[in-house]
Order: C-alpha cells, then structure tokens, then sequence
C-alpha cells in the first residue's frame, strides 16, 4: 500500500529533501509552499511531486486542501510540519505584526494542519505526524522571541497529541534541527555564522538530507513505539 504523505513547505530548503527522501521510499508526496511559485514549479518539474499551494497559517485554507487532497488520492497517512519563517528582531524593535506572523505561521500552522489530518488518521488506526522544531526553540536565540517561542510551542504541542494519538495509532513526534543550510540562514551576516559554526562541536552546519532522514525514519513502521519524543539533529549544539 502506499502511504499518502503531506510535506509543508515541501518544495524549498529542508522540506525539499525531505519531500524527496519520502518519495525515494516509496510514498506518494504531495509537497505543499506558502507563495514562491517558481521555486515550486522547478522543483516539481525536476522531482516530479506534485506541488500544492496554501497558507498553512490559515486554518480553512489547510482544511479544505487537505479535503481536496484526501479526495484526489486518499486519506492522509503522514503530515510533516515542516513550513517555516523566520522574522528576526530584538525585543525593542519586534512590531506585533513580526511576533504575529511568525506564530500564526510555524505554530499555528502545525494546529491547523493536524486539525486536518487527525481525525482519518484516528478512524484507520494509523498515521505520522512530525513536526519540525529547532535548536533555538530548545535553547533561545536573542533576536527571536517569536520564533523560539512558536518552535518551542511545537514541542509541547507534540507531546500533548501523542497522548491523544497513542492508543489509535498515531504517533507524533518532533525534530529540533540545529544550523543547518538553506535560504532560511542567508540573512544571517557571515561573521555570526562563524561565531554560530565554532560553537557546533561537530564543527559544521548540518545539510537538509540529514534532517530528511530522521524524518524518514520517525515517520515509517520501524518507528511504532517512538511517539512524543524530540530528535535533536544539531550537531551537539545543543544536548539538553
Ligand atoms: P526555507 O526558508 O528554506 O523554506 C521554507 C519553506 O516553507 C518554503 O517551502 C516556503 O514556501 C514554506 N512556507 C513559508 N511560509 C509558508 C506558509 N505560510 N504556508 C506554506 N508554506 C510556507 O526554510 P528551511 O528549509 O530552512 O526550514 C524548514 C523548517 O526547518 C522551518 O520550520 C524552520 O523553522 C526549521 N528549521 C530550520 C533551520 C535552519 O537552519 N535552516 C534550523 C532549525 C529549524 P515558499 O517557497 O513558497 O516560500
């Protein structure tokens, strides 16, 4: 049987090859993107996923697509919370609209997308979910109230529905990606991210193929007992 699987933001940077190493095992992917249009259509036409476009930070928006998608191909066996932004800003010049956006999109995102996807997942007694977290949700980051507080939300609101998941099937868990890189580091200036690289003791950024695979992994059958739990793949940047 193949398992449907949903990527957020599944064309671009980290979800790309994650949409890539699902499809490599055998899933059919449908890789969703928030608004780059070409980097989508480039990215289907090389891959050959089908490409879907979506606020996942709109909660109808995410219902009905996943509506539209579980009618096309199938119930939806895997979700990957994967889309993501980032509006970096100290406290003192963070707007509203920057810590807003940044919570509605990568932590009300993954509630919407769940929202979708839960309930046939629960009525055939299987299903993945993952979530993708980050280094600085676990460890703070000056610059990102907004975004270490939605990715540290991810890892509570993983843990909160694999309990309500556990004894019908579904796991959820969540990945903490340390630096890894991806068009999502490019405002960094170089001479922090040197500062960022001496302190990651394997002393390098991490590549996208090597988050996919523990997304692989956490998402097949081999995983059926490893539910509410975070991967840190970082590096030994952080090994709280
Ligand atoms: P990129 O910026 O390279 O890619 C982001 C992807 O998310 C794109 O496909 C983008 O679509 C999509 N997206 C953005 N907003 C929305 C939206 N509102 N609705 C749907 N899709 C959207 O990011 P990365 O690959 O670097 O990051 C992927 C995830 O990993 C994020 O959650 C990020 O927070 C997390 N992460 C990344 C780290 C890193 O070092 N890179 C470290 C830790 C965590 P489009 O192409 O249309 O813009």
């Amino acid at each position: 049987m193949t398992r449907i699987a949903v990527v957020t933001g599944g064309t671009r940077g980290i979800g790309e090859a994650i949409s890539l190493k699902l499809k490599e095992k055998g899933r059919h992917v449908i890789a969703n993107y928030g608004g780059n249009d070409e980097a989508a259509r480039a990215f289907s036409s090389r891959t050959g996923i089908d490409v879907r476009k979506w606020d996942v930070g709109d909660h109808q928006a995410c219902l009905d697509a996943c509506a539209e998608i579980e009618a096309q191909f199938g119930p939806i066996d895997i979700l990957v919370n994967n889309a993501g932004i980032t509006r970096d800003a100290t406290i003192m010049k963070m707007t509203f609209e920057q810590w807003d956006e940044v919570i509605r999109i990568d932590l009300t995102g993954c509630f919407n997308m769940a929202k979708a996807c839960f309930p046939n997942m629960r009525t055939r007694s299987w299903g993945r979910i993952v979530n993708v977290g980050s280094v600085n949700g676990q460890g703070g980051q000056i610059g990102q109230v907004n975004y270490a507080a939605a990715k540290s939300g991810i890892h509570g609101f993983t843990k909160s529905l694999a309990m309500e998941g556990a004894r019908v099937g579904v796991t959820a868990n969540a990945i903490a990606p340390g630096y890894i890189a991806t068009e999502m580091l490019s405002t960094i200036p170089d001479n922090v991210m040197e500062k960022i690289v001496e302190q990651i003791p394997v002393g390098r950024m991490g590549q996208p193929e090597e988050i996919a695979r523990g997304v692989e992994f956490l998402t097949s059958d081999n995983a059926s007992f490893i539910t509410g739990s975070t991967l840190s793949i970082n590096g030994g940047q952080h090994m709280y």
